[in-house]
């Protein structure tokens, strides 16, 4: 049985486990303390399987990139490739939210609806960091700090910088290159070892949120949730194959190779967490070199997040028609500029989008606390738009890498190129795919 299929098979018994356990045993003590509670069996599976993901991602990106940037033979490429990725990944947004935009309001959503209803319960909604502040983090005043703190953006510039200076050291420069070049597919060994248990992982997290997220919650703004749903479906579907075919590259591929990586945003909600196996789909998988590849997808990762705007757009109609707000054509175009900004100033973890949706009513004047009529839904929403978010980043690597000649079009095309296979930990044989 391939990943997908094992992973999709435990989210489906998850999602039954869940909803049995929030309909009839909710109030058992026995199940609350020791199955679905704080330190309850799924809360422990689930999260060590994201922890497994996430201790992975420095180190990795670390390495790759450092790896890619010695071994650009042309360093202008790093800019070029970063110009487009730049580009790519704010085009892409702003075409997300401006679809979101426009099909929640011609949906009229929210328009007739008594929030008096509502279950409103109060929200607090961090502080993002501002914009100023995000670009002096870039660079750290303490390495190690920043790496430990896992803030992407310094860790991608301390790679960046320290590949340079490799590729400026002679005979020490080729010597630590030669050792993170190793150290880095031993990381990759680990990340097959990871999504070994996957299928485990994503069952205890998927049957957690089932059993908390009882379906009464949709009930009142499903109007909301199936309007976001199929915006986010239609913007996988038709602005990834239009980009696609634009690069002159069948979309099919890449959507069915995608399938492991979308699963795995789906379930951990973190396109952070996500990281490890977005690198190893598109460079293995679909083709894409390491010199891109290790630092278009941590880079998405950290700013463009397709899904999380269609969700802003939405949210931003449905609050401001519930509230009885005109939105004037300055407060669409205000909104579509904020939702770029706020994913750049973000990190793509769980639950970033809200934090972004408050900046952006702020902006446009309409009051945070409506966040409370949608927060309800929101755990789900996460996880589909996660799904886009990293699709997204996926996406922007491989056209940017045809465009810069760094597509091996034999693994993109090859459906088996790159395959998963379990790690039989008996044997020392390595999963070969690995060194693309
Ligand atoms: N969870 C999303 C991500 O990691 C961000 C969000 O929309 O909350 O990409």
């Amino acid at each position: 049985m391939n990943l997908s299929v094992k992973i999709l098979l435990s989210m489906l018994i998850a999602a039954v486990v869940g909803i049995i356990m929030n309909k009839f045993l909710l109030d058992n003590e026995f199940v609350q303390s020791y199955i679905l509670g704080k330190y309850g069996f799924f809360d422990v599976g689930g999260t060590m399987f994201i922890k497994a993901l996430k201790m992975l991602v420095v180190p990795l990106v670390f390495c790759s990139l450092i790896g890619g940037i010695a071994n650009m033979d042309d360093m202008r490429a790093l800019g070029r490739t970063s110009g487009k990725a730049v580009l790519l990944f704010m085009v892409t947004t702003i075409i997300a939210i401006a679809f979101a935009l426009t099909v929640a309001t011609s949906f009229g959503i929210g328009e007739g609806f008594d929030k008096s209803t509502a279950d409103i319960v109060a929200v607090t909604v961090k502080d993002a960091p501002s914009f100023g502040q995000v670009v002096i983090n870039i660079i750290p005043d303490n390495i190690l700090g920043e790496m430990a703190s896992g803030n992407m953006l310094a860790v991608i510039f301390i790679s960046i910088v320290i590949g340079i200076s490799i590729a400026h050291s002679g005979k020490e420069g080729e010597r630590t290159a030669n050792f993170i070049a190793d150290f880095n597919g031993v990381i990759m060994s680990l990340v097959n070892l990871v999504m070994n248990v996957a299928p485990y992982g994503v069952f205890c997290l998927m049957a957690k949120t089932f059993a908390e997220q009882g379906l009464e919650v949709f009930i009142p703004i499903f109007g909301y949730f199936l309007t976001v749903a199929l915006v986010l479906v239609l913007h996988y579907v038709g602005t990834f194959s239009g980009i696609f075919f634009l690069a002159r590259l069948n979309p099919l591929t890449f959507l069915k190779k995608m399938r492991d990586t979308v699963l795995f945003a789906f379930s951990t909600a973190s396109s952070n967490a996500t990281i490890p196996i977005t690198m190893r789909t598109t460079e293995e998988r679909l083709g894409v070199s390491n010199s891109i590849a290790s630092f278009v997808v941590p880079l998405g990762a950290t700013i463009n997040m397709n899904g999380t705007a269609i969700m802003q757009g939405v949210a931003t109609v449905f609050v401001a028609n519930v509230y009885g707000h005109d939105l004037m054509f300055l407060d669409y175009l205000t909104i579509i500029g904020m939702s770029v900004l706020a994913s750049i100033g973000t990190a793509g973890v769980p639950g970033v989008g809200l934090i972004m949706l408050a900046m952006v009513f702020t902006q446009v004047g309409l009051p945070v606390e409506g966040i409370a009529l949608i927060i309800g839904v929101d755990r789900l929403l996460d996880m589909m738009r996660t799904a886009v978010n990293v699709t997204g980043d996926a996406a922007v690597t491989v056209v940017v890498a045809k465009s810069e000649n760094k597509l091996d079009l034999a693994v993109y095309n090859d459906p088996n190129a790159g395959k998963f296979k379990a790690i039989d930990l008996n044997s020392h044989e390595q999963d070969q795919g690995q060194q693309t």
